[in-house]
Order: structure tokens, then sequence, then C-alpha cells
């Protein structure tokens, strides 16, 4: 089982260091986060023993009983999924970074209860980018007053923006959803915000979100296999 872990580990990252080079990244441009949601503790600590750091949760309880399980390993955690308001303290207090932010009443309160020892929390913005009834995300038209303000906040560092776009019929469809997201982020640079990451891409599209520009891929399924 351990093998299978490191054999998955081990051709993410070849797909991963491939697109770099494909569309002219620089190598290393592109981190993994292994996302473990709905898998068993042992398996994230195989994937840890195979050399993975960065693991995705998206629903609290199910993290917190993970961490406590494998409190001894120095892993670093991020919150990918729907931030209830009931549930801030504990994401504040316990991960590293917050890619699912959408709310600016979420993100004060992220910003208030994030303890004191602790670095300010990295977040992005969840951006809803093909506008889907369904899905959570800010519309595109306000990310940019979001941004500001969220970038004012004391306890949190905004690190750039997310998005899981909508299933796309082929790869350039692909890449069109992810160049979106891309030119989003480029007038908040502009207006001077430090932003140095697009949350971009899971197990089926990653190589066309590294193509236009992320920095982080999210992945699931391609590590652990499908989910319980
Ligand atoms: C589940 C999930 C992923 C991983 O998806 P896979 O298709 O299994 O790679 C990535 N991002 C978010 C926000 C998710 O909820």
């Amino acid at each position: 089982m351990t093998t299978d872990f490191a054999d998955r580990l081990r051709a993410v990252r070849d797909r991963l260091r491939a697109a770099e080079h494909r569309f002219q990244r620089p190598p290393g441009a592109v981190r993994l986060l292994a996302v473990s949601k709905t898998q068993p503790a042992a398996a994230i600590a195989a994937m840890a023993a195979a050399g993975q750091t960065c693991f995705g949760e998206n629903y609290v309880q199910e993290a917190l009983d993970k961490m406590a399980e494998l409190a001894a390993l120095a892993l670093e955690w991020h919150f990918i999924g729907p931030i209830q308001a009931n549930k801030t303290r504990d994401i504040a207090a316990r991960f590293a970074w917050v890619h699912s932010l959408d709310r600016l009443k979420i993100a004060e309160r992220l910003s208030a209860q994030r303890p004191e020892p602790l670095p300010p929390l990295n977040v992005c913005l969840q951006v809803n980018i093909d506008r889907e009834a369904s899905k959570h995300g800010l519309d595109p038209a306000d990310v940019g007053a979001v941004a500001a303000a969220v970038a004012a906040l004391p306890g949190l560092r905004l690190r750039g923006l997310m998005a899981i776009p909508a299933p796309a019929a082929d790869f350039t469809a692909q890449r069109h959803a992810f160049a979106r997201l891309r030119s989003l982020r480029e007038p908040l640079i502009a207006a001077g915000l430090a932003l140095d990451t697009l949350s971009m891409g899971m197990s089926d599209d990653l190589e066309a979100a590294i193509a236009e520009g992320a920095t982080l891929v999210r992945v699931g399924t391609a590590l652990f296999g499908a989910r319980l």
C-alpha cells in the first residue's frame, strides 16, 4: 500500500514537472497540494512517508480528527471547503492556508480569530469563474473590492485566487477558464497587492492550469485513488 502511494506521488510529480517544462514554467514553480478529504489518516501518513507535506481538507471536523491522529508529523494543512461561520475559530487556529474564502464577513472572523502567536493565515479568494449557480465563490466582478478589503485585515495574508471551473470539453476550453482567473489577478497586482498564488488545477485538468500560470494544484483522486 505504501508503495502504491509512493508510485502515485511520483507519477503526479512527473506530470507537474512535464507540464512545467512543456509550458516554459520554471522548474518547481508549481506546488502540489494533496487533497485528502474522505481519506483515512493512514493514507495521509503513507503519503507523508513518501515525501508529501501539504494536505488539503474540505470538512473541519474530519480534518481536526486526522490532525490529532497525525500530530507527530510536521504537515501543512490547507482548508479548501465551504466555510461555515461557526467553524471559523477552528479554521483560524488549525490551518496554515484557506483557499475557499468568498465572503468578507468570514474573512473578518478568520482575521479576528487567528491566534496571536501564529503568523497571518494565508488565504486565497475563491472565484466562481464560470458564474455557475450551484458553485461557491465570488462573482468575478466583486473580486477587486473584496481583495482590497481582505488585504487590509491584520490576521490574514492575501496570497491569490482560487477557482474550480465548470467541466470543459477539451484542453483548449480548460485553458480558457484558467486564463480568465489569471487575468483577474493582474489588475490586483498592478494595484499593489502582492499576490503570488493561483490555486487552480485538479486531477483531470492540472496541465491546462499549469499552462495558464497555476502556482499550486489541488490533487485528490490521482494521488489517493477514488474517494471512499
Ligand atoms: C476534491 C477537491 C479537489 C481534488 O479533486 P480531484 O479531482 O480528486 O483531484 C480539489 N479542489 C477542491 C476544492 C476539492 O474539493
